[in-house]
């Protein structure tokens, strides 16, 4: 983390994994901002957050800067889904990023010089260019999961075309409180699902297949139902008849 060279602290940072160049960017930004923060040997050391004297780590005040700096805002019902139990610890992050649009999609690599806009193709349809929208929504192999989603659940409905009043509107599809909570799962897991699928196209060469994906995506949606809310015995209803489920909860 760092040391004390002749009374003076130096960061040293150590990183899990190589960076990219575009992440060295954004490292060197944040060099910048912690080396006008400096531990002084002279000084008693504490914990401030905003010149507010803390005695624990204050997740409140860190959860709402990060909503006021990083735009655009999400409203409360979805940042509920990505924090509280419809999302599996190990895909919160990706779906937080996701609905920040702040996935880094091939448009972003595009802007920071690091692909050409030829190499920038969504893998789905290979005719667009990768943005966040784009892959999670517009794209019609995501629109269609969408669609796909819906008619699982016997819902018809007429959908909004921004991704965040989208998102709100899916929250409200489905009212029952024990579907409800699957329904936001299901929200979730077809976002997870979209960034995974894409990625292994991408770096694993694997090719888009639109049946393969919708199966995994339901057995996914069936096995994260059972790991996070315990619904064991119905997970393969989920999986195989979602009108019964519903008609059952
Ligand atoms: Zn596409």
């Amino acid at each position: 983390m760092g040391e004390w060279v002749e009374n003076s602290w130096v960061w040293n940072l150590d990183w899990r994994r190589r960076l990219y160049e575009w992440e060295m960017e954004e490292v060197r930004t944040m060099q910048i901002i912690i080396d006008q923060n400096k531990p002084k040997r002279e000084l008693h050391q504490g914990v401030l957050w905003k010149n507010k004297e803390v005695t624990s780590y204050p997740t409140t005040d860190i959860y709402a800067t990060l909503n006021e700096t990083l735009a655009p805002s999400i409203p409360k019902s979805i940042m509920s889904v990505v924090w509280q139990k419809f999302i599996p610890p190990r895909a919160q992050l990706t779906v937080w990023m996701a609905f920040k649009e702040r996935l880094k999609t091939a448009d972003f690599l595009v802007e920071k010089g690091v692909i050409s806009v030829q190499n920038a193709g969504c893998p789905f349809c290979r005719s667009e260019l990768e943005t966040n929208s784009h892959i999670l929504f517009t794209c019609r192999f995501a629109w269609s999961t969408w669609m796909e989603m819906l008619k699982w659940w016997n819902i018809s409905a007429p959908l909004h075309m921004s991704f965040s009043n989208f998102s709100c509107q899916w929250l409200g599809l489905i009212n029952d409180r024990k579907c409800k909570d699957i329904w936001a799962l299901s929200l979730g897991c077809v976002i997870w699902s979209l960034w995974y699928e894409r990625n292994q196209i991408k770096f694993d060469s694997k090719s888009a297949n639109f049946h393969n994906f919708i199966t995994s995506l339901k057995l996914r949606i069936g096995f994260w139902t059972k790991e996070l809310m315990g619904y064991s015995g119905c997970a393969p209803n989920i999986i195989f008849n979602a009108d019964s489920f519903l008609l059952r909860a």
